[in-house]
């Protein structure tokens, strides 16, 4: 364990799911062990998408929700810290004084600024969402990060918050790290229906919290081969939603095997791939399950989390912040 610092997390939109664990979270728990570990709880985050009082009403019920998901997916209580970002108003702060270093231009290349952005035409597109990468660069850098693991649709803004933080060390002397990207071997999972990624807001996820039934009930309805209309046709492995999951989450790699040689073969049927691929997911959800039920039981223990994670988060983001209106000249420090 180094005094080096891992910051990533989410947007408290909803449960997690399998994208997040392959994307994200599998590195979250093994960083864990070499790295001081902080989760946000990305609130101000989620305004720029949805920001009804009905959805900024859903927050404290999600994020509990998604320290009960991590804790279950592996992270130690002891070894994390998480934080709501709204509470930690010099989040906000650093936002303000980190837009200076970064261009208009800079910012409108980023590409899932195209993909949030594809719901509303661009003349609806509020403010907030162009400046997404730049408060993530504040929620990064607010505890000094340095390494941040994400899935792809990040990769694009962990590179603009090196790119502010090497600015501002130019300007103002050396004051942050530059963080590493930590990537992942599948990078974006795809959704059950085929779409390129699986998404809350696009329902075609298998949550960490889905039962054994839900697990099979999605898997029997996922989008395989549309080519393949009878179990004695060839059909195709490659980007196969099936097999992708498959790759990622079956732990009997010669099964895997054998249902891909007879897939292209078209000796076997849509249902038994299936079968096993719900038995495969099932397998590595129950241990899951297991770690949830028992802090489950814990009654205030993920309140307790996040407003102690909260408290000490915020003492650590005051320091950086008059750290960061020192080196800059500013009043107050
Ligand atoms: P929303 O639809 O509300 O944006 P989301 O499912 O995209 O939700 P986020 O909170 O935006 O989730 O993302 C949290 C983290 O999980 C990020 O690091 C993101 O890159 C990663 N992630 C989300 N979906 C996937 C996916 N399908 N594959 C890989 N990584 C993912
Ligand atoms: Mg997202």
């Amino acid at each position: 364990m180094t005094d080096q610092r891992m910051l990533t997390g989410d947007r408290p939109t909803g449960k997690l799911h399998l994208g997040h664990y392959v994307g994200s979270i599998a590195n979250r728990v093994k960083l864990q062990h070499q790295y001081e570990t902080w989760l946000i709880l990305a609130d101000l985050h989620m305004l720029t998408t949805k920001n009804a009082r009905s959805d900024i009403d859903e927050i404290s019920g999600n994020a509990r929700q998604m320290v009960l998901d991590s804790l279950a997916a592996g992270i130690e209580p002891e070894r994390a810290t998480f934080y709501l970002q709204s509470a930690i108003p010099e989040i906000g702060e650093l936002n303000t004084l980190f837009q200076n270093l970064i261009t208009v231009p800079r910012l409108e290349r980023i590409p899932s600024l195209k993909d949030m952005a594809s719901d509303a035409s661009k003349e609806e597109m509020p403010y907030g969402l162009l400046g997404y990468p730049v408060l993530q660069a504040a929620d990064i850098l607010c505890v000094k990060a340095n390494v941040v693991p994400v899935g792809k649709d990040n990769h694009a803004h962990v590179e603009v918050t090196r790119e502010i933080a090497r600015r501002f060390n130019h300007l103002y002397g050396e004051t942050f790290p530059v963080p590493e990207l930590v990537t992942s071997e599948v990078s974006t999972l795809v959704g059950t229906d085929g779409h390129a990624k699986a998404s809350k807001s696009l329902g075609n996820v298998i949550y960490l919290a889905d039962s054994a039934e839900e697990v099979r009930t999605k898997v029997a309805a996922m989008y395989t081969d549309p080519n393949r209309v009878r179990a004695d046709v060839p059909g195709t492995v490659e980007g196969n939603p099936v097999f992708i999951y498959h790759d990622a989450f079956n732990d009997d790699p010669a099964q895997v095997a054998d249902l891909k040689e007879r897939y292209q073969a078209g000796t076997v049927g849509d249902v038994e791939v299936k079968d096993k691929l719900a038995a495969a997911i099932n397998r590595f959800l129950d241990p899951i399950r297991e770690r949830r039920a028992a802090f489950e039981a814990q009654p205030g223990l993920v309140d307790q989390i996040i407003v102690e994670g909260t408290e000490r988060t915020r003492r650590e983001v005051q320091q950086v912040v008059f750290e960061v209106r020192k080196a800059m000249g500013l009043a107050g420090a």
